[in-house]
């Protein structure tokens, strides 16, 4: 983003026409995502098990583990929660959790955009200089 507000009228800021198309994109498939309803939070796991018997294979020497098993773990506060999926389940649902991580790098591409805004605003040339204000103050 190289273009700037004009400095005369910087009341206004201006988002030039790059930064609008690549907004309206990302609010496009935003949109898309979150109209099919199917977002999950959290991720699926493939996991391997020993069981509590002792003459089972899984307890030989190399272990033949128990498995797979497909778990969707989630955070909820500073809690990790966790459930077991079939493996249609885990089939169907991946491509939701696929969904919410990508909905998750648009609102990061949006938050990008907005920064790169702050950063191109022609005000931050404008902002006085505090060092030569204060030796004016103190001389006069
Ligand atoms: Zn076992």
């Amino acid at each position: 983003m190289t273009q700037h507000t004009d400095p005369c009228h910087p009341e206004t800021v201006r988002v030039v026409a790059s930064h609008q198309a690549r907004a309206r994109q990302i609010a496009a498939e935003l949109a898309a995502i979150a109209a099919t309803g199917m977002v999950l939070p959290g991720s699926i796991t493939q996991r391997r098990t020993r069981c509590g018997r002792g003459n089972c294979a899984c307890r030989a020497d190399p272990p033949k583990l128990h498995g797979p098993y497909w778990q969707w773990t989630r955070k909820i506060a500073a809690r990790t929660v966790c459930r077991w999926l079939s493996p249609a389940q885990r089939e169907d649902y991946q491509a939701w959790i696929d969904n919410d991580r990508r909905l998750r790098d648009l609102l990061g591409q949006l938050e990008e955009l907005g920064a790169d805004a702050l950063d191109a605003d022609p005000r931050w040339q404008r902002q006085p200089e505090p060092a030569s204000r204060r030796t004016r103050q103190t001389s006069s």
